[in-house]
């Protein structure tokens, strides 16, 4: 029997672990999953299929794990920069979010990170915000494999006017829509912070995700002033204060992971945490460079995340695979930390494995979901080409992405977008944009009557 799609002819990496790169190598596709992978010489020595696609030797690779988003905040992108974090939280952030941030907004921005996501060769994503129902119906239009985590905090948030009601309308929430017919979705939370949130409601939190077997998001030791904060409340570093509330296990995924000490390195890694790392945001916020290398060491399993396109500003993995490489390499003066295969790993099978999706998506292997993606090689920054990893760190960029496949379904095709439309979408933006700053339609105006 035949399969339905052969993708050949192309320079394939599977990131299976010890895979080395395939030249020739082709990926059958069967419905939504893949059915084989290979290398063949010659079109005659390839497996049966109803649909031939030549990659003419484009690198195929699995779609990229962005292990923390906060998608509906592109709408804030570049709307407030070069501030400390408290000042930019409170005096732009939080009370633009009072202010504007209901179901459209929501919906609007997910879809627009959705769009600049898929076209940056992201398939899966690991969003957290208010009113996240809305980021959930995005990506579900979009196609893209989504974990959502409507967020928890003890003050008034966006869609929860009673911070006492969080907990509430999480569990409301989750069983809303706990798993997607087609997989593509989860349900779960996401606990802003341990300065934001009370022993109870973490534990309250964390025992909801218990109950469902999901992932808990929670940001942890982000700032130097939060791990002082937290000390000075309970004696303890933040890491150790939600271990001794029992929050520490393999199903928790701590972003970011920046102020912690060999003990709390160790204390991670041994409880299972998992680590979503965002250098680019942690260093436009001056928040510090999370010893990653050290975790690694320690056993733990770290991926990366973009943040929110408020604080970084994109959502683009290149860069964040260009930067952890670089920059654990300059901070320990050590330029063999975070080796390019390593970085990939992060940003595809261990990014799987950070979001507990390890089975379904990571890397190409029968069985798993068919989410792929397509670089086009031929091009200057990326020739000659003597170590495939290296150009993917050091040189590839989001528009070198020319195919995009989720679940055995096509995203993008030759750079266009198949599941959103860009015209519509880009008017709905520009209303929000006209809402939150009176004159920034202006700037789309000015670049419609140039176009
Ligand atoms: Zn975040």
């Amino acid at each position: 029997m035949g399969h339905d799609l052969l993708i050949y002819n192309a320079l394939l990496l599977t990131l299976e672990p010890e895979s080395r790169p395939w030249y020739q190598g082709y990926v059958a596709i069967q419905g939504s999953k893949i059915a084989a992978v290979g290398q063949a010489s010659g079109i005659q020595n390839l497996p049966n299929a109803t649909e031939y696609w030549n990659a003419g030797g484009s690198l195929v690779m699995p779609g990229l794990v962005n292990t923390h988003c906060h998608a509906a905040m592109t709408l804030f992108r570049g709307l407030a920069d070069d501030l400390p974090l408290e000042q930019w939280l409170h005096q732009h952030i939080f009370p633009g979010e009072s202010r504007w941030v209901d179901y459209d907004f929501v919906y609007t921005g997910a879809l627009l990170a959705a769009a600049e996501m898929i076209r940056g060769g992201v398939t899966t994503v690991a969003d957290a915000y208010f009113w996240e129902a809305g980021a959930r119906q995005a990506f579900a239009e979009a196609g893209l494999r989504a974990v959502t985590a409507q967020g928890v905090i003890d003050f008034p948030a966006p869609g929860v006017p009673d911070g006492s009601d969080n907990l509430a309308v999480a569990r409301e929430f989750i069983e809303s829509g706990r798993r997607s017919p087609d997989g593509l979705i989860t349900s779960t939370l996401f606990c802003h912070a341990p300065y934001t949130c009370s022993a109870g409601t973490l534990q309250g939190a964390k025992a909801l995700t218990r109950s469902h077997n999901l992932p808990f998001f929670i940001h942890l030791a982000e700032t130097r002033q939060e791990a002082d904060q937290i000390r000075h409340q309970t004696g303890l570093s933040p890491t150790a204060y939600l271990d001794s509330l029992g929050l520490l296990d393999e199903k928790t995924v701590a972003v970011h992971a920046v102020w912690v000490d060999e003990t709390d390195r160790q204390l991670l890694a041994r409880r299972g945490v998992k680590i979503s790392h965002c250098p680019e945001s942690n260093l436009k916020l001056a928040a510090g460079v999370a010893p990653v290398a050290e975790l690694i060491q320690e056993g733990a399993i770290v991926g990366l995340g973009t943040d929110g396109a408020a604080s970084n500003n994109n959502l683009d993995l290149w860069g964040e695979m260009s930067l952890a490489a670089k920059i654990h390499k300059v901070v320990r003066q050590d330029p063999t930390v975070l080796p390019a295969r390593q970085v990939v790993e992060m940003a595809t099978r261990q990014g799987a494995q950070v979001l507990g999706l390890e089975d379904v998506t990571g890397s190409l292997a029968p069985g798993k979901d068919a989410d792929l993606i397509v670089l086009e090689l031929r091009q200057p920054h990326l020739t000659p080409m003597y170590d495939p990893f290296s150009h993917l760190v050091y040189t590839a960029r989001a528009v070198d992405v020319q195919q995009v496949m989720v679940q055995g379904r096509w995203l993008m095709r030759h750079r266009e977008l198949l599941t959103l439309d860009w015209q519509i979408l880009r008017e709905k933006v520009r209303g929000w944009a006209g809402k939150i700053m009176p004159g920034a339609a202006g700037f789309f105006q000015g670049m419609a009557d140039q176009a």
